[in-house]
C-alpha cells in the first residue's frame, strides 16, 4: 500500500442479477486493470461482489469468476437482507484489506469511467468522493419528479444528502471504518456517510439504461425507501405535530367560545355540518400523527432488538485463501 497506487475494493451488491452479472463483470474488471496498468491503483485491487441471498445462479457465477481470475472475490449473504445492508456486508469485508473502496450497482447504469475522476479527488485529499448523475434523461418524468421533490423534502427536514446521488461513492478506508462505527440498524447510507465527516466533493456522470434484468425497486419499495430516509435523518415530522397540535387547539379554543356566544343567542341548529367537518378533520389529523408517531415507535423497536446487519454463509476468491 502506497500513497500514489492505493489498493482499490469495487463493492458491488447484486441480487438476483444472473442475466447482467455475467455482461458487467468483464466491464469492471477491464475498468481494475486500466487503472493497475496506468499506475493508479496498486495491483492487489479487487472487485469484490456480494452476493445478496439471490435465489436464482448469481453465487454460481461469482464464484466461477472469482476462480478464473484472481481479481474476482466474492461473499453471500444467508438471505436476501436488501441493497443496504448488502453494502455495509461489502464495505465490512473490504475494510482492513484495502485503502479505498468504491461502492456501485452491478447493473452497468453508473458509469465506470468516473472512477478516475473519483480516484483523482481521493489522491487530492478527498476521503469521500460522491457520484452524481448529472441530469435523468432515461427516466420517466413522475421518477425524475418524486426523487428530486424526495432529495428536496430530506434536505429541507435537516438530514444531508447530496442531490442526485446514490450509493456510487469512493470512500477511503478512515471513512469506511467510521461509517461501520455507525451501529443502526436502519441503513440509509446515503444519509449517513456525510455525519461521517471528512473532506468530500461530487463526481459527475450520465446515467444509462439497466444491461440487462430489471429493477429490485418499483415505485412501492422506492416510496418505502423514501420514507425510511426520513425518518432515519430527522425528527422533524414528530415536532411539527406539536405544531400542529398547538394550533388546532388555539383554533379549537375560539371555536368553543364562538359556540358558547351562538349558544347564548339560543340559535344551535345549524352548527350540523361544521361540527361534522371538525370531527372529520380532527379524525385526520389525529390518525396521521399517531401515525408519524407510530414509525418512530416501530425504528426505536427494531433498533433495540440489535439484530445483525450481516450475516455470511460463504467466501470466495480472497488473497489469504489461495496461501
Ligand atoms: N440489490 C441488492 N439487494 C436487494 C435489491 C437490490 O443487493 O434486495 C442490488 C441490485 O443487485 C443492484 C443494486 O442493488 O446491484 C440496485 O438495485 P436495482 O438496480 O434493482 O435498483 P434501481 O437501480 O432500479 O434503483
Ligand atoms: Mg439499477
Amino acid at each position: 500500500m502506497t500513497e500514489n497506487s492505493p489498493v482499490l475494493y469495487i463493492v458491488i451488491p447484486c441480487y438476483n442479477e444472473e442475466a447482467v452479472l455475467p455482461v458487467t463483470a468483464p466491464l469492471f474488471l477491464e475498468k481494475l486493470s486500466a487503472l493497475v496498468n496506468k499506475g493508479e491503483i496498486s495491483k492487489e485491487s479487487r472487485v469484490l461482489f456480494v452476493d445478496d441471498g439471490s435465489s436464482d445462479g448469481t453465487w454460481e457465477i461469482i464464484k466461477k469468476l472469482s476462480e478464473e481470475n484472481s481479481a474476482f472475490c466474492g461473499v453471500s449473504q444467508s438471505r436476501n437482507r436488501g441493497h443496504q445492508n448488502a453494502l455495509i456486508a461489502g464495505l465490512g469485508e473490504a475494510a482492513g484489506r484495502c485503502d479505498i473502496t468504491i461502492t456501485i450497482d452491478c447493473d452497468g447504469q453508473d458509469d465506470i469511467n468516473a472512477m478516475d475522476d473519483m480516484i483523482a479527488a481521493y489522491k487530492d485529499g478527498c476521503d469521500v468522493v460522491y457520484g452524481v448523475r448529472k441530469e435523468r434523461k432515461t427516466d420517466t418524468f413522475f421518477k425524475r419528479w418524486s426523487a428530486e421533490t424526495f432529495y428536496k423534502l430530506i434536505n429541507s427536514l435537516g438530514g444531508e444528502v447530496v442531490f442526485n446521488h446514490s450509493d456510487y461513492r469512493l470512500m477511503s478506508s478512515r471513512a469506511v471504518e467510521g461509517l461501520l462505527s455507525f451501529k443502526e440498524v436502519n441503513l440509509f447510507l446515503r444519509g449517513m456517510v456525510p455525519l461521517v465527516g471528512f473532506k468530500s466533493t461530487s463526481v459527475f456522470y450520465d446515467r444509462q439504461e439497466r444491461m440487462a434484468g430489471k429493477s429490485h425497486y418499483p415505485l412501492a419499495k422506492m416510496a418505502a425507501f423514501a420514507l425510511d430516509g426520513i425518518t432515519s435523518l430527522s425528527t422533524k415530522p414528530i415536532r411539527f405535530i406539536t405544531i400542529l397540535g398547538a394550533l388546532v387547539s388555539i383554533i379549537s379554543i375560539i371555536a368553543i367560545i364562538w359556540v358558547f356566544v351562538i349558544h347564548s343567542i339560543g340559535d344551535t341548529v345549524w352548527g350540523w355540518s361544521s361540527m361534522v367537518c371538525a370531527i372529520f378533520f380532527m379524525g385526520g389529523v389525529q390518525l396521521f400523527s399517531i401515525g408519524v408517531i407510530g414509525e418512530y415507535v416501530g425504528k426505536i423497536y427494531l433498533e433495540t432488538k440489535q439484530r445483525p446487519r450481516v450475516i455470511l454463509k460463504d467466501k470466495t476468491g480472497f488473497p489469504e485463501e489461495n496461501d
